[in-house]
């Protein structure tokens, strides 16, 4: 997947831009403050559907204006794509190839980034929300159904949660829609662990053997997939049974807090550096190279199943990694389109195919 053109009008700091990106390392940089995230937070929209700074399309609105547009051309197996996205006020419009889209989700999904700014580093040392968060991410892009099961399962357990609360306070007696959302949650989960656990194992293989690439053989690296369900249990009616007994055997303990307790929403990834817990031990270096290694990984995994890289967006993170992990990141990834942002130019000489200054919202391209 390459990315081919990216125009902006009136997004954050941008009042126009548009910007053509070639095929291999594109690395924008400038001075803080430019304009330099704000391109990768317009890219990536179109992967995830939102931004990955804030949650509102309002924050996005140049100061003083009333809207915004941005708009991708990118190559993939399919040829030529094109994405638009439009806030005016209220109103919201979609484009794909030209033609008007109703929903976010048909947006996302045709175009695939694998992202990585200073924050993932939580993805180790933060709680199981962010390596869920990591989870939910990189599998809805390569299952396509998965973002279905999640919201679903998310709306079920919403309104179990609910009930659950009003049987703690006594307020609430009637069993038959507990039951009845209890086995919509086991549906939804059944599918979720499968898609995770598949994930997972995949995952696992590239990044260990990253890991081991740029730590000289010296660290190994291992991704356990945390959930209710015990390993080797294959089946998706058997996984749903599973999880249906535990929904239901805990129901005491469930209504004494008030909430469900188990399911996919608490799963977590064990990371482990030679055998020990990254979360408490890992160092700092330690942490940035899991991350890199799961980035990466990430990137190989949508390889494999959907037969394409993502394009590999690198926000501001060149200057965390040591030499031999920068060069690894840019050498030789001849069939990678990656977009790397910085401030310091020096960082990336000899592996830049196209640097772009950035001042002030507006870009100026060179070519090597
Ligand atoms: P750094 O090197 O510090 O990461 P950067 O070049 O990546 O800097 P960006 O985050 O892309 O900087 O852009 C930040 C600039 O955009 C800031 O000057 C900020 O005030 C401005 N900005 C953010 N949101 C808006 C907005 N809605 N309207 C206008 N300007 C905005
Ligand atoms: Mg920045």
């Amino acid at each position: 997947m390459i990315i081919k053109r990216f125009r902006a009008e009136n997004f954050r700091n941008i009042e126009k831009c548009d910007i053509e990106f070639s095929p291999g390392v594109n690395l924008l940089y400038g001075k803080n403050a430019q304009g330099k995230t704000n391109v990768v937070e317009g890219i990536y929209y179109f992967s995830r559907g939102r931004s990955f700074r804030g949650r509102e399309d309002k924050e996005l609105i140049r100061f003083g204006e009333e809207g915004f547009r941005i708009s991708l051309d990118f190559e993939d197996e399919c040829g030529r794509e094109s994405l638009e996205y439009a806030v005016f006020g209220k109103e919201r419009l979609r484009k794909k190839n030209g033609y008007k889209i109703n929903k976010v989700t048909e947006m996302i999904g045709s175009f695939k980034a694998v992202l990585f700014y200073p924050d993932n580093l939580g993805l180790v040392k933060d709680g199981p929300e962010e390596r869920r968060s990591f989870l939910n991410i990189a599998a809805s892009s390569c299952y396509p159904l998965y973002i279905k099961y999640y919201s679903d399962y998310k709306k079920a357990l919403e309104n179990r949660n609910c009930i659950l609360k009003m049987m703690q306070k006594g307020l609430y007696i009637d069993r038959t829609e507990l039951d009845s959302w209890s086995a919509s949650m086991a549906e939804y989960a059944s599918y979720i662990y499968l898609m995770r656990e598949d994930y997972v194992k995949k995952l696992t293989v590239y990044a260990a053997e990253v890991m081991k690439e740029i730590s000289d053989g010296s660290e190994e690296l291992s991704i356990i997939y945390e959930s209710n369900i015990a390993s080797g249990i294959t089946d998706r009616q058997n996984v749903k049974s599973e999880y249906e007994r535990i929904f239901s055997s805990s129901l005491d303990r469930e209504i004494a807090a008030g909430i469900t307790l188990f399911g996919p929403h608490r799963d977590d990834l064990d990371i482990r550096i030679n055998g020990i817990g990254a979360r408490a031990f890992a160092s700092q270096g330690q942490q940035r190279s899991i991350v890199l290694a799961l980035k990466l990984a990430e990137g190989e995994v949508i390889k494999e199943i959907c037969g394409e890289y993502p394009v590999f967006l690198f926000d501001d993170v060149l200057s965390e990694l040591d030499d031999r992990r920068r060069r690894y990141v840019l050498e030789g990834r001849g069939d990678r389109q990656i977009i790397i942002t910085g401030c310091n130019k020096a960082e990336c000489i000899g592996f830049t195919d196209k640097e772009i200054e950035v001042i002030g919202g507006k870009y100026v391209s060179s070519h090597r």
